[in-house]
């Protein structure tokens, strides 16, 4: 069932080991982690929610017990297993609330199903946090006491940890980062979550996708155009490369992305005054290996430079995450490991 080799030998390993778990609306990653935030083994299966959480959850702990066979190790080795999920959710009952990706789990009590069917203790929490902590424990925020994650996805998600805390607010709706309102107009652009003004209506794919037709359908001239008639689709990839090659629109999609994002992240700053604020998912522009990314990282911090406090805007660190789609499964790893720690300390 293992598509990937261990990144680290069990010989070089460090004890205690944890499972991460990173519950997503299409697939489930799975990994083995060490004390030390090195995955031993990590493996993916899809999640096939239209079967209901029952079925997914049974599969989720055959998975659970491959990756520990993968590892090397066994049950006896694991001090507890983490669980990243898609919200909403109430993460001391265990339970998910109505997870927009994931229809028909309403209610679902999964932490206490996981457990069940791996037969190891389960830690809960929501999947930004979880890829937060991954990136704080062992990523570009591993210098850092404090940092915001912001996942550039379908939508925006996000996470905000403090010392060794993820912010999860009351109700478990803290660090909702994509919806803070960078908007507060009648007409705003409506958010995938029925409101307006929030920085996913304006930030996220989805939106750089909606941004970009309208412009089209405006009569913009643009090499894009070209490349949908001949058939291909809009994406912010497809963005990218147009922008890469000078195509003047894509880039003030691109920019004009990174202004949103500016402003949003101001407000974060003056809010919690992170030590770094760090961009990950699907939708990084080519990240800082590409001259695009890099160029969306400075308009970003242009843009933070002209609205936030100039000693803030100085010494912030922006910047892009580091571990990709495993952050995910290494935080919730990571969070499981706090949990363990927090209980044997008594
Ligand atoms: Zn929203």
């Amino acid at each position: 069932m293992s598509e990937n080799s261990p990144s680290v030998a069990r010989d070089a390993s460090r004890s205690p080991y944890y499972v991460g778990v990173d519950l997503g609306g299409t697939s489930v990653k799975v990994g083995v982690v060490d004390d030390l935030g090195c995955p031993l083994s990590h493996l993916s299966i899809p999640t096939e929610s239209a079967a209901g959480p029952e079925a997914a959850v049974e599969r989720m702990g055959r998975a659970v017990r491959d990756a520990i066979v993968d590892a090397g190790l066994t049950g006896a080795d694991i001090s507890r297993v983490g669980l990243g999920s898609p919200g909403t959710m109430d993460i001391p009952a265990g339970k998910l609330i109505a997870p927009v990706n994931l229809k028909g789990w309403d209610g679902f009590p999964i932490r206490e199903r996981l457990a069940h069917h791996c037969g190891l203790d389960v830690s809960f929490a929501n999947d930004g946090a979880a890829a937060a902590y991954g990136e704080f424990w062992v990523g570009s925020g591993r210098l850092f006491h404090s940092m915001v994650l912001l996942t550039l996805g379908t939508g925006i998600g996000g996470g905000i940890i403090i010392g060794d805390l993820s912010i999860d607010g009351e109700n478990s709706h803290g660090a909702e980062c994509g919806h803070i309102i960078i908007n507060d107009a009648d007409d705003a652009r409506m958010c995938n979550c029925g409101r307006r003004g929030h920085l996913e209506a304006y930030a996220s794919a989805t939106a750089v996708i909606r941004r970009t037709r309208e412009t089209l359908e405006a009569g913009r001239a643009s090499s894009l155009s070209a490349r949908l008639d001949a058939g291909a689709k809009l994406t912010p990839k497809l963005v990218a490369k147009e922008a890469a090659v000078g195509d003047a629109l894509s880039l003030e999609i691109v920019d004009q992305t990174a202004r949103y994002l500016g402003v949003g992240i101001t407000t974060l700053m003056h809010t919690i005054d992170p030590g770094c604020v760090l961009l990950g998912g699907a939708m990084t522009f080519g990240g800082k290996d590409s001259e695009l990314g890099r160029r969306f990282l400075a308009e970003i911090k242009a843009e933070v430079g002209r609205r936030a406090f100039p000693l803030l805007a100085e010494r912030i660190t922006l910047d892009f995450a580091s571990l990709g789609p495993d952050a995910g499964f290494i935080g919730a790893a990571g969070i499981a490991r706090l949990e363990h720690r927090r209980k044997a300390s008594g």
